[in-house]
């Protein structure tokens, strides 16, 4: 189970976005996923397009540095990591009542 939030999540990676960039067709996708299809795009001979693997809208190939962030996403991604950070529970498991009479006995 996780509380993880479905719309920050790359249908590619199936991970929180990673620079989610914005197609045309709507649908993000991590940058580094976006360029992972442009690359599998082009072993298959496809040079100058990609397909949007949600809805299959070709997007034309760019290079990496024309893929400018969704900035309200990425501030999304960001707001929703930094809850993330480790919420550390202490629990004491310590249960005085279970602890061996010899244990306490040997407490000062
Ligand atoms: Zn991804
Ligand atoms: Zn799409």
């Amino acid at each position: 189970m996780s509380s993880r939030s479905d719309s920050l999540e790359c249908a590619i990676c199936l991970d929180i976005f990673d620079t989610p960039i914005c197609l045309d067709c709507g649908h993000c996708f991590c940058k580094k996923c976006i360029l992972k299809l442009q690359e599998i795009a082009k072993e298959n001979g496809e040079k100058k397009t990609s397909k949007c693997p949600l809805c299959q809208t070709k997007f034309k190939q760019r290079r990496p540095w024309f893929y400018k962030p969704c900035v309200p996403l990425a501030n999304l991604v960001e707001n929703y990591k930094r809850q993330l950070i480790p919420k550390v529970e202490f629990k004491f498991d310590f249960d005085l009542e279970n602890v061996p009479d010899d244990v306490l006995k040997g407490l000062p």
